[in-house]
């Protein structure tokens, strides 16, 4: 570590003599050390020798929107070749500054300001820089960085237009939860270089609020973020609830208490301290400690639980979890009980988060939530707005597609009628050229009702407008209509590494809904189970 730090200490900015100058210092006073050492011990056999830095040479970039000309954040992924191994820039959680406005960390380097210089070992690399699903991105090859260093520029665009929508990770770990160490600083550094809008702070059992961070850094035209908590349990699983008030005076900063207690206690308390928060359940199924639709024995399809203190009281299910993005399996059972709650009445929104807790393989923001709002500008996007689209069902959660349904006139979340059962589904999907799309499914009722396959050329085309369809259907009774997305190539090398860590590309929306029967609601036929069994005997 101190090697790399002895270097770095040093502005590094105007050019590389001062860092050739650094490390001479730094090995100067190494020197100097031994032969002090050597005087105090007399005849001890010599000592190993003195520690080398590593050479490095300066990596400058120069990454602007190729419509306005301006700099954007950005990252920079490295990946070595000709015989280079992948760099690390650091090998803990904790990024390593290069200058004020970047990290470094693993193999990528986080830029607020587009425009800087990362401290990179001496090798030949494949830069890839980009932005976010919703820009392209450039792979620079082969470019090699020695004593004179290197630099690369690139011209990003911005081809995926989400007007009116704002990106969001409602699950989000930093230091204060006791399993990560990435300070809360550096994961805006993360978040903004890949185009996340609102963070929701999620730390076990404790409220934390990021925005003291995004002011520092200025970083507020790019990313806003709600006060959270995620209510961490041994015995129930893990929920997070969000935005909360934060209350200094309280333990965990007025965190929900949850020790001792069953879910139907801390879900009405997050009710009465704070009505305007959404309750996700998080990872519902990830394992066997912590689902809490395992812990209780949860049959979505029967609607029942078998463990008494379960509570339908939630607003989201968190259907995709980052650690499931190489395992699209253990999606399909979640997203097979979000169907069986819908078909129940108990109508959750399906929600996709990261749940980072490091800086390395499963990253901010895969999946994210799209979120419908009244101006997408972070800065005029409040949590509880958030929270309220949340709630109504307008958002979908994706790894990089972008999908838009209107089904009968409406969106996601609305009600539409359906007069005689007719329905029309109109399905757009976008997507940056890195990003493949090839299966797009309408389901109705929880069943496919049509499943396009694209072919090979459509699948790996670079127009972002992948897919567009318009569909009939017919419905016997209410229903609700919604869209999955899969594609077959994995995101590598922006997000996972093939080795480590894979995603693939994935979108699920929320639901419209359908009101068959004309009486200004949706109603399905199956009992609620936790209804009956409360109902008077
Ligand atoms: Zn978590």
């Amino acid at each position: 570590m101190s090697r790399r730090l002895s270097g770095r200490s040093f502005p590094f900015g105007s050019g590389r003599h001062a860092f050739t100058l650094a490390v001479l210092l730094a090995g100067a006073a190494a020197v100097v050390g031994v032969v002090r050492w050597r005087t105090a011990w007399g005849g001890v056999p010599a000592p190993a020798p003195p520690v080398r830095l590593e050479p490095e040479g300066g990596l400058s970039f120069d990454v602007r929107d190729a419509r306005t000309g301006q700099p954007i954040p950005c990252k920079l992924t490295l990946v070595g070749v000709s015989g280079t191994k992948d760099p690390e820039l650091t090998r803990a959680d904790i990024g390593r500054p290069e200058g004020d406005k970047a990290i470094a960390a693993y193999n990528r380097i986080m830029s607020l300001a587009g425009v800087g210089a990362a401290h990179v070992p001496f090798g030949t690399y494949d830069v890839t820089i980009s932005r976010g699903p919703e820009w392209d991105i450039a792979t620079i090859r082969k470019v090699k960085i020695g004593a004179a260093g290197a630099f690369v520029t690139a011209r990003l665009s911005h081809v995926v237009d989400t007007t009116g929508w704002v990106s969001a990770d409602f699950h989000v770990h930093a230091a204060r939860s006791t399993d990560s160490r990435v300070p809360m600083q550096h994961r805006i550094f993360e978040f903004v270089a890949d185009d996340v809008q609102m963070i929701v702070a999620t730390d076990h059992n404790v409220v934390s609020d990021y925005d003291p961070y995004i002011r520092e850094l200025g970083a507020g035209a790019f990313i806003t973020s709600a006060i959270g908590d995620e209510l961490t349990t041994a015995s129930w699983g893990h929920f997070g609830a969000f935005p909360l008030p934060a209350d200094l005076e309280r333990a965990g900063q007025g965190a929900v208490l949850v020790h001792g207690r069953r879910p139907d206690d801390f879900f009405r308390d997050v009710r009465a301290n704070a009505p305007d928060a959404v309750i996700d359940v998080h990872h519902p199924r990830i394992d066997a400690e912590i689902g809490y639709f395992d812990i209780a024995h949860f049959d979505a399809r029967g609607d029942r639980a078998e463990r008494p203190g379960f509570s339908w009281d939630f607003d989201a299910l968190e259907v995709m979890n980052g650690y499931q993005d190489p395992v699209r399996r253990s999606v399909d059972r979640v997203v097979d009980d979000w169907f069986a709650l819908l078909d129940h009445g108990h109508l959750v929104t399906a929600t996709g988060n990261s749940d980072t807790h490091h800086l390395t393989f499963n990253i901010g923001g895969y999946p994210r939530n799209y979120v419908k709002v009244q101006d997408d500008h972070p800065a005029l996007v409040s949590a509880k707005e958030v929270a309220r689209a949340v709630r109504g069902h307008r958002c979908f959660f994706t790894t990089g597609p972008f999908v838009s349904l209107v089904v009968n006139g409406g969106t996601m979340g609305d009600l539409v009628p359906a007069r005689g059962g007719k329905v029309r589904a109109e399905i757009t999907v976008q997507a940056a050229p890195w990003v493949s799309v090839d299966h797009v499914q309408l389901i109705v009722g929880g069943k496919v009702a049509k499943r396009w396959d694209l072919p090979g050329d459509a699948a790996s085309s670079t127009a972002p407008l992948r897919f567009h369809e318009a569909f009939d259907f017919d419905v016997k009774a209410d229903s609700y209509a919604l869209v999955r997305v899969d594609g077959e190539k994995s995101l590598t090398p922006v997000v996972g590494d093939r080795k480590t860590f894979t995603a693939y590309p994935f979108a699920l929306t929320n639901p419209v809904f359908l009101d068959a029967d004309g009486d200004g609601r949706y109603a399905t036929g199956a009992a609620h189970g936790h209804e009956l069994r409360r109902a008077p005997r």
